[in-house]
Order: C-alpha cells, then sequence, then structure tokens
C-alpha cells in the first residue's frame, strides 16, 4: 500500500533498523523503544489490523509469533519474559495501521497495561 509507514519501511523506502527478513515477515526495532529490548514484527502483507485479518492469513500471523519467539531467544529474553502486544484501533493506541506484533522485554512489566 502506497501511503503506509510500515509497507515503505518493508520496501525499503524508508530507513529502520531491520533485525530479521523473510519472505513473508520483517522485523524491526522500535524507533521509540518502551523497554530494553522493543521489536516490531510486520508481516510483509499489507493487514491494516485485526479486523482485518482474513482466514488466508492466520498462518501468517501464526509465523509473527514464531519470529518474535525466535527473536525473544536472539535478544536472551527467553527465560526473563517478555510481552507479545497488538495494538488495535484506537482506545489501544494503534498508531500505524499495518498490523505489527510488539515483543517488549528486558524489564518487569506491570499489568494491567495503562
Ligand atoms: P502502535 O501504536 O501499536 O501502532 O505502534 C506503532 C509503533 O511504531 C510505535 O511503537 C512507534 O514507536 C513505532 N514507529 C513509528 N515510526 C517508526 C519507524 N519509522 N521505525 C520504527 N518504529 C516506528
Ligand atoms: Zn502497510
Amino acid at each position: 500500500m502506497t501511503d503506509c509507514l510500515f509497507c515503505k519501511i518493508i520496501e525499503g523506502e524508508i530507513g529502520s533498523t531491520t533485525i530479521y527478513s523473510d519472505d513473508d515477515v520483517v522485523a524491526i526495532e522500535d524507533i521509540n523503544p518502551q523497554a530494553p529490548v522493543h521489536l516490531l514484527v510486520l508481516p510483509r502483507k499489507h493487514i491494516a489490523t485485526t479486523m482485518d485479518i482474513e482466514d488466508d492469513d492466520l498462518e501468517l500471523m501464526g509465523r509473527c509469533l514464531a519470529v518474535a519467539k525466535l527473536l525473544a531467544k536472539e535478544k536472551g529474553i527467553e527465560q526473563t519474559g517478555f510481552r507479545v502486544v497488538l495494538n488495535a484501533g484506537p482506545d489501544a493506541g494503534q498508531s500505524v495501521y499495518h498490523i505489527h506484533y510488539h515483543v517488549l522485554g528486558g524489564r518487569p512489566m506491570k499489568w494491567p497495561p495503562g
């Protein structure tokens, strides 16, 4: 999609710190980290939000989670724990409408989130 920040990052039109890339999934460092580890796992396919996930996308979403798991291990937070967050819509604070899993770790976290 032409007017999507994360599509532009995936296409290399906008710079980012890419830490993982395959045919279907890309992961980058969040530009404004909220924890010592703060990654974003993105499907290459433009899916605006959780409500736009279709049955054909379910394997892709699972692959994103598998990448989150892989990167948690690479970052050394697999034992201390981490949070995977998928904000959906205004009340959740979604600001980029290209679906992305936040992977946050490296510090204790509170619950419930604000
Ligand atoms: P959300 O609010 O759930 O839509 O998350 C969007 C995330 O994208 C925020 O954590 C931002 O810090 C992050 N972000 C925005 N622009 C960039 C960028 N150019 N590169 C990396 N992360 C970004
Ligand atoms: Zn997009």
